[in-house]
Parts: C-alpha cells; structure tokens; sequence
C-alpha cells in the first residue's frame, strides 16, 4: 500500500449520522482547534441541543474519533458524567455498534461506485 492511501480520512458527515442513530438525538459537532485540554466534551446547550465538542488537535484518526464520540454518548445513554461500571459497558456497546454501522456505511459506498463504473 502506498503512502498516500495510508493517510487518515474521517468520514464526518457518516460519523454524524451514526451518532445521531445511536443516541435517537439530533447532534452538532463542534471541531475546535483551541487548546481544550480534553479530547471531547458533551454540553447541552440554552436551546436543549446536545452538542460534542471534540479536539482537533488529539482526534487524529477515524478511530480517535469513534472513540470519543462513542466515550460521550455512552454519558448521554446512561444519563451520567461519572466512568462507572454502567458507563464502561455501555461505552463498549455503542463502539461495537458504531463500528458495525460505519462497516455498512463503506459496504454501501463501494455498491455505489460499482453503479459508477
Ligand atoms: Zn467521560
């Protein structure tokens, strides 16, 4: 494989929508290059929506991101802020889920560039 091809793409727009699927919630990411100290956050903002800020600068993969994503999540579905035992398993729940969805999300792509050709 060549140096190019191992270069890291996030699908951002396939990650969103996983998100809102597993958590049942309409999403915002907000990316911020500011140095946070935190790889994401989870704020509930004035109007009630649930926004996760997440650290460009330490969310460098795709993998990263799942990560943080399916960390904060985990906080919204066990309706905590607390790394409890619930919180961890429900963490591994949703990034074997959000795992299995971006798996479909890429069998579906590929169906589509076959249409192409
Ligand atoms: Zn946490």
């Amino acid at each position: 494989m060549g140096k190019r091809e191992m270069e890291p793409v996030i699908r951002w727009k396939r990650i969103l929508e996983v998100t809102k699927k597993i958590s049942g919630r309409d999403i915002a990411f907000y990316l911020t290059s500011k140095h946070t100290g935190y790889r994401g956050a989870l704020i509930h903002d004035d109007e009630g929506k649930t926004i996760i800020y997440m650290d460009l600068l330490t969310n460098k993969s795709e993998e990263d991101v799942i990560e943080t994503v399916s960390h904060e999540v985990a906080h919204l579905l066990v309706r905590t802020s607390d790394h409890s035992l619930e919180w961890s398993e429900k963490m591994k729940e949703v990034r074997k889920q959000f795992m299995e969805e971006m798996q479909q999300g890429q069998g579906r792509k590929n169906k589509e560039e076959e249409g192409l050709q």
